[in-house]
């Protein structure tokens, strides 16, 4: 059985302050979940990371946004794979399209980030997903594999068995266009297949693939419902307690 997941990515919204209240409320009504087998996730800012795993106390785990390609030393303003595990947070994202978009990062560097995070305990949540222009050309099979076999493909089995895929078409990020689920489910499957084809089917069976773009309460169910689905990565309706939870019940 694969793990369900669904994680929660603030962005940079919230104050420390509005950061811990949310946390408040969500740890709240997850702890209220009567046998909740999903793994919850939330990644706030860096800044809140420490304040929010205090904080929760459902169970619920704590990720950062992004993380530094470097371990240490003179990259002013960079935050690294060690101190964001010293600050108590299990999960990591990388890769976010936001940041492949705005600050340039492309599959090498993640593949550096990636691997930084697994040497310091901390688990990748890798994000792979085409642009609009790739889909509308019938590229985006394409697109994925390259961002699966350049950032992950060199990481050894018993590294690549403990990654978290999570497949975000840019066109459904924040737009309110969520890809149907018969379209997350073929290429779902075509990322399960295409890592059975590098570590094995026993492996890609194992691997948590989740979906993002504009998931919600509304259709979370019925992407959920998909059996190569295992779950979210929630940008905008994760800021409000009610409606994360909503998706969290979505299975
Ligand atoms: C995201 O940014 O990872 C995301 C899925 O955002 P949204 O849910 O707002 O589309």
């Amino acid at each position: 059985m694969r793990q369900k997941i669904v994680a929660g990515n603030w962005k940079m919204n919230k104050t420390l302050q509005e950061g811990v209240q949310l946390a408040i409320e969500v740890d709240k009504l997850v702890a209220a979940l009567k046998n909740n087998d999903v793994k919850v996730i939330i990644a706030p800012p860096f800044i809140h990371l420490t304040e929010v795993k205090k904080t929760v106390k459902s169970g619920i785990s704590i990720a950062a946004q992004n993380c530094a390609s470097e371990d240490s030393g003179a990259y002013t303003g960079e935050v690294s794979a060690t101190m964001v595990k010293s600050t108590g947070a299990e999960y990591v994202i990388i890769g976010h399209s936001e940041r492949r978009q705005y600050y340039n990062e492309g599959n090498k560097l993640l593949f550096k980030k990636t691997q930084l995070a697994l040497t310091n305990g901390l688990i990748p949540i890798f994000c792979i997903g085409e642009v609009l222009a790739e889909r509308e050309l019938n590229k985006h099979f394409e697109v994925v594999k390259s961002q699966i076999v350049e950032g992950l493909f060199d990481l050894s089995v018993d590294d690549f068995k403990k990654v978290v895929v999570a497949y975000e078409p840019v066109w459904a990020i924040g737009t309110g266009k969520t890809a149907s689920s018969d379209q997350a489910q073929e290429i779902h499957k075509f990322i399960r297949d295409t890592i059975a084809t590098k570590y094995g089917q026993a492996v890609a069976d194992g691997i948590s693939i989740l979906y993002g773009g504009s998931c919600k309460p509304s259709n979370a169910k019925e992407l959920f419902a998909k059996p190569d689905v295992d779950g979210g990565l929630i940008g905008g309706a994760a800021l409000v307690a009610s409606d994360f939870i909503g998706i969290v019940t979505g299975f």
